[in-house]
């Protein structure tokens, strides 16, 4: 059986859409190219619910989307028969990771994908980042050995957690 559980609903303009109309277009790409079951793990600081665990820009402006419509169509989408499950992209948050657990606890997730975006503020996947206060072609067991105890303690768990 092959599965792809890591999956952000767009639509083909690549804007975030939470509609029944997207998740059966998903449906029908991944059965045409041979995938048996997709989940749907919309990045967690997307949705107004969670607002108060974040602090960096990237996620405030992007925290605006109703948690429970995304859970509802991909509920609904499971009602109907079609093969996806309900998932989450969830950011590490340090000491507020209780606060976004109580959050998210009431919803009936198939899974949770854990992440870390950010360290200490800095993007781990956009530029400049993270990578632009590290050593060019550092490798990730230099970073671990070299670079990380240099950071926070909130970091380095952040590393242990990835
Ligand atoms: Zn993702």
């Amino acid at each position: 059986m092959i599965v792809d559980y890591h999956m952000h609903l767009r639509d083909p303009g690549e804007r975030v859409v939470h509609t029944l109309e997207a998740v059966e277009r998903f449906v029908e790409v991944a059965s045409a190219r041979g995938v048996d079951e997709i989940g749907f793990s919309e990045h967690v600081y997307y949705f107004r619910q969670t607002r108060s665990v974040w602090t960096l820009e990237y996620q405030t402006e992007r925290c605006v989307y109703e948690l429970d419509a995304y859970v509802d169509v991909v509920l609904e989408a499971k009602r109907q028969g079609m093969p996806v499950k309900l998932g989450l992209e969830v950011d590490y948050v340090g000491a507020r990771q209780g606060e976004l657990a109580a959050l998210l606890e009431p919803y009936p997730w198939d899974y949770l994908l854990g992440s870390v975006h950010w360290i200490d503020g800095l993007a781990v996947d956009q530029q400049p980042g993270l990578w632009a206060r590290a050593p060019v072609g550092m490798s990730p067991g230099c970073w671990r050995r070299d670079w990380m105890p240099t950071a926070s303690s909130r970091a380095r768990k952040c590393a242990g957690e990835r």
